[in-house]
């Protein structure tokens, strides 16, 4: 591939200004580029004889000029993040400095790079495989502690083991069925067919749960989305502000975070909770009156968790069962928290009592039983099966891969069951370990990796 021979470069911070700034170079150049405008305490060295793996201190240089005092890590190749040779310089985050330094590097030979090109180079220099190419980006892009565990281990290789060890045994047993083929006179059975479909049984259980860890990757990865319905007057808004400022008040109690809350979501557990429809919940009366059934129904099918919410002090225990009950039908296997609002306006406790079907009892204007409602939320998701070595498919790609692979693996079964011919067997085993190595990018066009890597920022 032609990229191997240039060397490239680029802002690997936010460009803006900030306390320090990163331009990466990376390629057979990168050091000789770096070491054109890098003068040394002591003048003598030089990073062109500098060891891999090391720092050094000292300034960068346009002819007389001083740009910038900088520390520069040095990565030899194959010992770097993309195999090659790699120069990380360290530099004031000046936006005037930023710039300076990209011309100045350009000007002495390197290219400025494609976004994701460091990490398409780490790959195309096998120091990934293209599943934790991706989980770079992932990485890059979590938002909540689960993303960021699930990213993590699909970057330290999770995925690929998985998939690896399984193409691995796949592997050979097509090559046991077409050495069979070449035999095709002699009809003789190198590969053991009872092995074959211990094999596929494993095959499947492994894919299968790969599939099914995907809709819990997604809402990892997008967030968990909520409904909160009910009758007009019922405390949504009330409950929804409530939940939000307990957010607001713990993210305002980290010291030095400034980072904006993002409007209707919370973090819970190491996950995201996404409100949906919350314009809704404040338009004007009579027109939520006018469409609320429907935009409940609505919102209950786009939600993976329904909050039904009714006001204690006034609803009627027969008509709020009644109406109970056709949330939870329309719902179907989505959980619905049932939530008696606003007991504080409640004379006794025993009229609470005319309600068994409720989840929780709370006051969302006097922000009372909030946390339980968040532990109810939580308890909701399967999040305790996720440990540090789970796999969990958070990715499109992968997902669809898994999906065909499924249905070869079950062709095969199919066709060890009626016996058919090796020619088509061999050709079906094919079809499988393609697909799985869709995965991990041992089968992988210009296009795919274009679109995947289009992706990524400049300097990853
Ligand atoms: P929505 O139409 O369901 O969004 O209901 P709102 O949140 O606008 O609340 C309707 C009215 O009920 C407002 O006047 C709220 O102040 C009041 N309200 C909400 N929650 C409570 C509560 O827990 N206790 C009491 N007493 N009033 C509440």
């Amino acid at each position: 591939m032609s990229y191997i021979e240039d060397t490239i470069c680029a802002l690997a911070t936010p460009p803006g200004m900030g306390a320090i700034g990163v331009i990466r170079v990376s390629g057979p150049k990168a050091i000789e580029i770096a070491d054109s405008i890098y003068r040394a305490p002591n003048p003598k060295k030089k990073l062109v004889d500098a060891k891999g793996q090391t720092l050094h201190f000292g300034s960068i240089v346009d002819g007389e000029n001083l740009v910038d005092e900088v520390l520069i890590s040095l990565f030899r190749a194959p010992h770097s993040y993309t195999g090659e040779n790699v120069v990380e310089i360290n530099i004031h985050g000046s936006t005037f400095i930023q710039r300076r330094m990209m011309e100045l590097l350009i000007r002495k030979g390197a290219r400025s790079a494609r976004p994701g090109e460091f990490t398409l180079r780490a790959f195309g220099n096998g120091k990934m495989d293209l599943s934790q190419a991706e989980a770079v980006g992932d990485l890059i892009a979590s938002e909540n502690e689960a993303a960021h565990k699930v990213a993590m281990h699909q970057m330290r290789g999770g995925v690929r083991q998985e998939v690896a060890k399984l193409r691995e045994e796949l592997i050979n047993f097509a090559s046991l069925i077409e050495l069979e083929l070449d035999f095709a006179e002699e009809d003789v059975e190198f590969a053991d067919r009872t092995a074959l479909e211990t094999l596929l049984n494993t095959i499947t259980s492994t894919v299968n749960r790969l599939i099914s860890s995907f809709s819990l990757g997604n809402a990892i990865v997008e967030g968990i989305p909520v409904a909160i319905v009910g009758a007009p007057n019922a405390g949504k808004s009330t409950l929804l502000n409530a939940l939000l400022k307990e957010e607001r008040a713990i993210v305002s109690d980290i010291e030095g975070t400034t980072r904006d809350t993002v409007e209707d979501e919370i973090h819970l557990g190491g996950l995201t909770f996404r409100f949906i429809d919350t314009a809704g919940l404040r338009e004007a009366q009579d027109e939520i009156e006018r469409i609320g059934i429907e935009r409940s129904y609505a919102k209950i099918d786009q939600a993976k968790v329904v909050l039904y919410l009714f006001d204690a002090s006034k609803a009627e225990a027969s008509s709020e069962a009644e109406r109970i009950q056709k949330i939870k039908d329309r719902a179907g296997d989505k959980p619905v928290i049932v939530i008696a609002n606003k007991v504080d306006a409640l004379r006794s406790a025993d009229e609470l009592a005319a309600f068994p079907t409720t989840d929780l009892q709370l006051s969302a204007k006097h922000h009372k039983g909030i946390q339980e409602l968040e532990e109810h939320l939580l308890s909701t998701v399967e999040i305790e099966r996720l440990q540090e070595s789970d796999t969990v498919i958070t990715n499109t790609r992968h997902y669809e891969a898994l999906l065909r692979t499924q249905e070869d693996v079950e062709r095969i079964q199919n066709g060890l069951n009626t016996g058919i011919s090796g020619d088509l067997l061999a050709f079906d085993i094919r079809q499988a370990l393609a697909h799985l190595g869709e995965i991990t990018g041992e089968i992988t066009t210009d296009d795919l990796l274009g679109n995947i890597f289009a992706n990524f920022c400049i300097g990853k």
